[in-house]
């Protein structure tokens, strides 16, 4: 292997010459105790920053085993350490000077979610630590200042690595409290199952967030505080005693006046299908890792879904067993969200009223006077919940305040008063009572069809190189064709939106064959994750720094948002 030498005479050599001869910098070099690999090479100073990797051998960084040798306390060391590399970096970033991106060095920001990246990742036998960043190579105008990136790969990367990735050199206790976190959310997520139960929230969690741009939480938030009815205590393996609010499995109503933290709870529960870093306020909110957020989404494209148990009868006699459109209402769009979901294998449904088609939810008694059952072709979620939850075991979370009609279907009734929950169940059946009673369908829903077959897509090979760009949060372009990812609501980060790109491309170009239905694909390809990480779904010689993982339930929402997906027709 080259070393830290030899890549010193390089950069003397070709300083004050044109930059594309940085591209000769490429290569792996012994740096010390680490190893530095030069992946990427920008093109010019303005260009996106060049790739780097460092990897430090695990006797070098020295943590012991019990911290990763499992993949939950792996992810979660993993964002510890990219985190502390954040932190060293931000005191040297444009510290070196130049024109255009020259100086900059950076690496995931993470957010209050524990997410597996590619930023970070510790081999889980040698325990070896490799952290991918970007640096922008130095210079004036287009001319190479090789003196300024020496500052960077000598003096500055040097006592980064040693401050952020050295066991040696960190807070032992703050390391051992990360581990000890992610083993007791790891405990609470498969107490759930035992105890019958979608999700834990944990006396004392502080669910409201700082404002609609900061994650952080709420000061001075009313602390959460379970009725006692719905009281659960666990015996967690490091912080001991736990109690908090246990939402059973079944379906549950979550309702209350306008501003008294409804959505605020859901939300909670929406985001607790990840573990959430310590200070956060809901690190022992746990819900069902299988929940899947519900809404409406007008304008969505779907594709050959069968929406059959919600959608029947269209006055234009369109098939809705194998629905198309390219411009989805209100109703057909939250109807294929929940079929997409159980395709996907969701477990529990969270639907708030503030985002979905009042026609999808209910259809009220006089309505149903008027306007007869044969001539509305849709059948609304309160007609289908119970079904869902006895047939096919899936439970729902919903919350409503302006509808009491969901009372007769559920089986727990929580009311938000002043942030404060309150089990209602008793005195909200004994309400229902007097009221008619909800007439269900005849017949029970079928379980829809899920054998939509898959073909690559002729435009997007035809193009050569797929080029891949992520618009943040909102959504992933593919060539010309952007994903819109907006209302997904559980993707948490931008980075989970690089990685959803990546899979498209990967299935498009190698797995797609008009043989395969979604659903083999996607359940193959994400195997193939599960053991091989992020290297099953890049093609690259190296991986980017700039990846997170999706849950599964994402790889199918992505798809099913994607205007091309190439369903093979039927018959
Ligand atoms: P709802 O859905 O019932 O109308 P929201 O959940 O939207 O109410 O909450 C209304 C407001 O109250 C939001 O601004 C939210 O940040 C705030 N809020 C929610 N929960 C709490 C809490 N526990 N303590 C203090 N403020 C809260
Ligand atoms: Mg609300």
């Amino acid at each position: 292997m080259k070393t830290s030498e030899d890549l010193r005479q390089l950069l003397d050599r070709i300083d004050h010459r044109g930059y594309p001869a940085y591209k000769d910098t490429r290569g792996v070099y012994q740096f010390g105790k680490y190893v530095l690999s030069i992946d990427h090479v920008q093109g010019d100073p303005f260009a996106a920053p060049s790739k780097l990797s460092v990897r430090v051998p695990g006797r070098t960084a020295g943590f012991p085993k019990e911290l990763y040798d499992q993949k939950h306390k792996r992810i979660a060391l993993q964002d510890e350490l990219t985190r502390n590399f954040w932190n060293q970096i931000q005191q040297y970033t444009f510290q070196a000077k130049g024109s255009g991106k020259s100086g900059i060095i950076s690496v995931t920001r993470c957010s209050q979610e524990i997410l597996e990246r590619t930023a970070c990742g510790i081999n889980p036998g040698s325990g070896d630590v490799t952290v991918r960043f970007e640096v922008g190579f130095p210079a004036n105008g287009r001319t190479i200042n090789a003196g300024e990136l020496k500052k960077i790969l000598y003096d500055f990367l040097p006592s980064c690595v040693e401050r952020a990735l050295y066991y040696g050199r960190l807070d032992k206790v703050r390391i051992r409290k990360v581990m000890e976190l992610s083993e007791d959310q790891v405990y609470i997520r498969e107490q759930l199952e035992a105890m019958g139960l979608v999700a834990f929230v944990a006396n004392g969690a502080v669910l409201p967030r700082e404002s609609g741009v900061s994650q952080r939480p709420m000061k001075g938030a009313v602390p959460f505080a379970s009725p006692k009815s719905m009281e659960v205590t666990m015996e967690l393996p490091y912080k001991g005693k736990i109690s908090g609010m246990g939402i059973p499995k079944g379906v549950t109503l979550i309702v209350g006046g306008g501003y008294h933290g409804k959505s605020t709870l859901l939300k909670a529960l929406e985001t607790g299908v990840y573990p959430h870093i310590a200070g956060d306020g809901r690190e022992y909110v746990v819900t069902d890792a299988a929940a899947m957020k519900i809404r409406a989404e007008d304008g969505r494209s779907i594709r050959h879904t069968d929406i059959s148990m919600f959608i029947n009868d269209l006055p234009n006699g369109k098939d809705t067993a194998a629905f198309d459109t390219e411009d989805a209402s209100g109703s057909t769009s939250q109807a294929a969200n929940v079929v997409e979901s159980m395709e996907a294998g969701a477990r529990v449904f969270l639907i708030d009223e503030d985002t979905s088609a009042t026609n999808f939810m209910v259809r009220d008694e006089l309505m149903q006077r008027v306007i007869h059952r044969d001539m509305e072709p849709i059948t609304p979620f309160i007609e289908r919940v119970r079904a869902l939850y006895e047939q096919f075991g899936i439970s729902t979370v919903i919350v409503a305040g302006s509808s009491g009609a969901y009372f007769q279907v559920a089986d727990t009734v929580v009311q938000m008063d002043r942030y404060v929950p309150k089990e209602i169940t008793g005195p909200a059946k004994t309400a229902a009572k007097d009221y008619p009673q909800l007439e269900l369908p005849k017949e029970g829903p079928g379980m829809p069809s899920f054998d939509r077959k898959i073909r690559s897509n002729p435009g997007l090979k035809s193009k050569g190189r797929v080029k891949l760009k992520t618009l943040g949060r909102d959504g992933v372009m593919l060539n010309h064709e952007t994903i819109d990812l907006r209302y997904v609501e559980q993707l948490m980060d931008s980075e989970q939106l690089t990685a959803l790109g990546n899979i498209v491309k990967h299935l498009e170009e190698n797995v797609f064959d008009a043989r395969k239905t979604l659903r083999q694909a996607v359940e193959e390809l994400y195997d193939r994750m599960d053991a091989q990480g992020f290297g099953a779904m890049c093609d690259g010689s190296y991986l980017p720094g700039n990846l997170a993982m999706p849950r599964k339930l994402e790889i199918y929402a992505c798809l099913n948002r994607y205007r091309r997906l190439g369903t093979v027709a039927k018959r």
